[in-house]
């Protein structure tokens, strides 16, 4: 892995070079903006090595941020709504130009196999697209009353959201929260986790370029401490959306409660993925991979509890093991890599922990690649199995966030329910079955915000998105993201040539 560890400080600094001007930082009102704070260092995934230092924001430019975009948010409502399309609709012309520039620096700074950060950059232009489309179909409507008033409600922007999000997926969750806010007449302050600034902050000097106006995206990079803090003070801010983990969620929640400003919420999951005995087993094992091992489990939807029905359960856990014993981990800049390090240090302790817990527990603990090693240095962690569990297990009930699912065997349907509702989550699940009855009782019976049968893991920017329970409220995507990014108000016109009497005042000359 030497190698990769030269060729990844090698594509950081080109990253940084072509898409921040050789800065990394904050950026604010169009400009990178180095920060006021404390040093902070990305480490290199694949090796555990430094990869570039920065300096915390700190509350000065966080502040600076959100007041810049409060006076962006003016000018973006001031366009016409046709014209805001357009200029989404440049943004996504920006990202597709930047592409490959844009995924070689995630895949440098989170570890994700490149072929996964160009699906995800192609993903964010698409959501740019999407959402460009929206822009004027932000409508209100006309309430009919028992008076001779004309009501409308209007759809009105909340103003500046704060956009908080984690490291795992960073320009993919910075389209996803960032550009609906923006298609219903947003600002937006963008506060990337600290592990992984760097995409984030090129997609905030991408907008700039693509002519939105200077300050609707500003990015705040540092720690959530201190500069997320900072943003969750600033006055500006009328609305937060996050997306990460329960106890900074709950954190975030609270504050936003105290200040009675809302809040879209999308935390993490224990999402289970029940196979059937009648499955298309071929089909549910590969969908089984897909659900735990794609982005090495660093996924919110991740299918990490395994509920296989008892009389397959054997057999199936063979044949999972059998066939992730052939993905191909490496370096995350080979193209053919399936599957990388996890993101950071922290993040690798606590699955390692995690690992070390389920077999602590008894269970039979199952690792591919079989006969390879890994690399020593680094956050690497191999596809992981923890059969013989039950449901009350620590690594049945702790969101793990790692490539490790756990095997859980039931007997019919009625307990495959029970078990898939017995987490405090609910964002996501999905059933391996060829009965089609059983497919719509078991999607309409988990309690999840997303459901798939026969498949695992696709999600649409035109698909509302979020949890049920402990994975939090509030969708981001769909329709229903535009709802939850504007605030009605209904306005009341009189139209009666003698108006309804009230209260005891009469005009002059009505009544007696
Ligand atoms: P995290 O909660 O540690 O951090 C998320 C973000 O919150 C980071 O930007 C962090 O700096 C910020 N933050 C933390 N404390 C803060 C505070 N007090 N004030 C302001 N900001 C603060 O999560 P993580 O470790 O970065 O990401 C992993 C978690 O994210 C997992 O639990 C995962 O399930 C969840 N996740 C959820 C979704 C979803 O859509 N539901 C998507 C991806 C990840």
């Amino acid at each position: 892995m030497a190698h990769a560890a030269f060729a990844a400080a090698t594509v950081a600094a080109q990253g940084v070079a072509a898409l921040l001007g050789g800065r990394v930082g904050s950026v604010v009102d169009g400009q990178v903006v180095e920060g006021q704070g404390a040093p902070l260092m990305l480490d290199d995934p694949a090796t555990g090595l430094p990869l570039l230092g920065y300096r915390d924001a700190g509350t000065a430019v966080a502040r600076e941020a959100a007041a810049g975009a409060a006076r962006a948010q003016r000018a973006w409502i001031a366009l016409t709504a046709a014209e805001r399309g357009r200029r989404l609709w440049a943004l996504g012309a920006a990202i597709r130009a930047e592409a490959e520039a844009l995924a070689l620096l995630e895949c440098a700074n989170t570890g994700k196999p490149l072929r996964d950060c160009r699906g995800e950059v192609a993903r964010v232009a698409e959501m740019a697209e999407y959402w460009a489309g929206w822009c004027d179909k932000v409508e209100g409507r006309v309430v009919s009353v028992p008076s001779g008033h004309f009501v409308t409600v209007r759809r009105e922007p909340m103003g500046v959201v704060l956009a908080i999000t984690p490291w795992n997926a960073p320009l993919f969750t910075a389209g996803w929260n960032v550009l609906p806010a923006l298609a219903a007449g947003n600002a937006v302050v963008l506060k990337p986790s600290e592990y992984t600034p760097l995409t984030s902050a090129a997609f905030g000097l991408l907008a700039a370029r693509a002519g939105l106006p200077v300050g609707l995206v500003q990015v705040v990079a540092g720690a959530g401490a201190t500069s997320g803090e900072a943003l969750l003070a600033a006055p500006e801010v009328a609305m937060v959306t996050f997306v990460g983990g329960a106890v900074s969620g709950t954190r975030i929640a609270g504050a936003c409660a105290a200040r009675m400003i809302p809040c879209v919420m999308e935390l993490g999951g224990k999402s289970a993925n029940i196979v059937f005995a009648d499955a298309d087993l071929p089909a549910a094992v590969q969908g089984a991979q897909q659900a735990i091992f794609a982005g090495s489990g660093q996924s919110c939807v991740a299918g990490s509890r395994l509920l296989v029905q008892r009389s397959i359960h054997d057999r199936f856990v063979e044949m999972l093991a059998e066939a992730s014993s052939r993905i191909r981990l490496g370096d995350p800049l080979d193209a053919g890599t399936e599957a990388g390090p996890v993101c950071n240090a922290r993040q690798f302790e606590h699955v390692r922990a995690l690992v070390s817990a389920g077999a602590a527990e008894g269970a039979d603990v199952f690792t591919a690649p079989r006969g390879r090693t890994l690399p020593e240095a680094g956050f690497w962690v191999p596809p992981t199995i923890i059969a013989g569990v039950t449901n009350a297990a620590r690594v049945a009930q702790e969101e793990i966030f790692g490539p490790v699912v756990a095997a859980i065997p039931f007997e019919d349907e009625a307990e495959a329910i029970a078990i898939a509702n017995a987490t405090p989550f609910g964002l996501a699940g999905a059933a391996w079955t060829s009965d089609v009855g059983r497919a719509h009782r078991v999607a309409a019976a988990v309690r999840a915000g997303t459901f798939w049968i026969n498949g695992y893991r696709t999600i649409h920017v035109s698909v509302p998105f979020g949890g049920f329970g402990a994975s939090g409220h509030g969708r981001s995507s769909g329709q229903e993201a535009l709802m939850a990014y504007t605030q009605a108000k209904a306005v009341w016109v009189e139209t009666a040539a003698v108006p309804a009497l009230g209260f005891g005042h009469r005009p002059a000359g009505v009544g007696g």
